[in-house]
């Protein structure tokens, strides 16, 4: 005789029952009533309303602020061949977009059903986050799948992510399997690009502007600036076409990883300078230089709603500047990875950064993050990244 036990259950309040049955995948703390004293975090529980009745299931967290994410309405075994489907569903997302392409962001977290869990692909590697305990506890499992779907070179865990703090998890990293040599090749549209997937920055390369670079390449013109360039992504598709491009960056080791790119793909013309780029826009301006086209893609400047108002201030300083220095005619890639800065919000700001600079600025095209960054309708979180392109007149 077999038995099988069920998972714990977890009783939701009236309210967070409400949001549950709105399909929102995140219940927090708050609105839930009842969770067994055994529960320490990363478990999957049974998901019921006041009078008892299943409402789903979902990964419990003990320490965050969000205690239940959604994982399914139905009464079915969380097990491998689950998260199998899932991870099965998401590649086959990335096939129909991106059917050439071997760098690209699998799994997208809860957008692709699987909270807590991020893998990007750049060739045969894979670099992954667990960002919750119930990936955490399941890491095993998950690289046992995504071997079997992807059989990869190497398997890189680069769950050095704060946000692991807030689910009582420290930050993590290292090779989970195989071997590296160094870092990993990949093309974005026609250049050649490198990551170092265990100590470039997040899991590293920055995949969700890489449809933002290739269309950045028909942008390039004359004198081009490219700010907060990391690996020099946008830089190097600007410098296609451009005459020249100056890519601006804070991090030396990244300003490395700029020139290498660019000597791999045998661009003469771009020049990297080291520098704040506040400081460079400013003084840039106050020296008369100008240029046809610059892209600004800051860092994210706020991590929570309390930093909205210093973060709008610095992205209109930055976007006012870049105004000012443009040639009548000329282009503004704008990034924000903001998520708590909403295309509202950004809107407003470039609107007041054009009339400071007694500039008129058309929107030519507004864009987010790639088809490989879907967004679940249920949770508009998951989309953060806006990308507009403008013409300054
Ligand atoms: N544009 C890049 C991603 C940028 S991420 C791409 O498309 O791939 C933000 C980058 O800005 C990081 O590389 C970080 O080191 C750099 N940075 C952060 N603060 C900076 C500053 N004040 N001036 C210049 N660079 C900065």
């Amino acid at each position: 005789m077999t038995t099988t036990t069920l998972p714990p259950t977890v009783r939701l309040s009236k309210k967070g029952v409400d949001r549950w049955k709105f399909g929102h995948p995140w219940i927090y703390a708050a609105d839930v009533e009842k969770v067994p004293a055994t529960l320490t975090g990363g478990e999957v529980v049974r998901v019921e309303d006041g009078r008892g009745y299943f409402l789903g299931q979902a990964f419990y967290s003990r320490e965050s602020k969000i205690s239940l994410r959604w994982l399914s309405w139905d009464d079915v075994p969380v097990d491998a061949e689950f998260f199998d489907k899932r991870l099965r569903a998401a590649e086959a997302l990335r096939r129909r977009a991106y059917p050439d392409d071997t760098a690209y962001r699998v799994v997208h977290g809860e957008a692709d059903l699987l909270p807590g869990l991020v893998v990007d692909r750049f060739g045969d590697c894979l670099s992954v986050q667990f960002l919750i305990k119930a990936t955490e506890h399941r890491k095993a499992m998950i690289v046992d799948l995504l071997q079997k779907l992807f059989s990869p070179r190497a398997i890189v865990n680069r769950s050095d992510a704060n946000v692991r703090k807030l689910e009582g998890l420290e930050p993590e990293k290292g090779l989970l399997v195989g071997s590296l040599d160094g870092p990993v090749q990949y093309l974005e549209g026609h250049v050649k690009m490198e990551a170092d997937l265990l100590h470039g920055q997040k899991t590293g390369a920055f995949l969700d502007q890489r449809d933002n670079h290739v269309m950045a390449s028909e942008w390039g013109t004359g004198e081009a600036l490219d700010c907060f360039s990391y690996a020099g992504g946008f830089a190097l598709q600007l410098a296609l076409k451009a005459k020249h491009v100056t890519a601006v960056e804070i991090s030396e080791a990244a300003c490395g990883l700029i020139k290498a790119n660019a000597a791999r793909n045998n661009l003469t013309n771009v020049d990297v300078v080291t520098a704040n780029a506040f400081d460079y826009l400013r003084d840039t301006l106050d020296e008369g230089k100008r240029f046809d086209t610059i892209v600004l893609d800051p860092p994210s400047f706020a991590k929570n709603k309390t930093a909205i108002e210093a973060a709008v201030r610095g992205y209109k300083e930055i976007n006012l500047r870049a105004m000012q220095l443009l040639n009548p005619g000329g282009t503004l890639i704008t990034a924000s990875c903001t998520y708590h800065v909403n295309e509202e919000r950004f809107e407003e700001m470039l609107d007041a950064a054009a009339n400071d600079s007694k500039r008129r600025v058309q929107i030519v095209e507004k864009r987010g993050a790639g088809k490989d960054h879907p967004v679940l309708m249920a949770l508009r979180e998951t989309r953060y990244l806006k990308c507009y392109v403008l013409r300054v007149l």
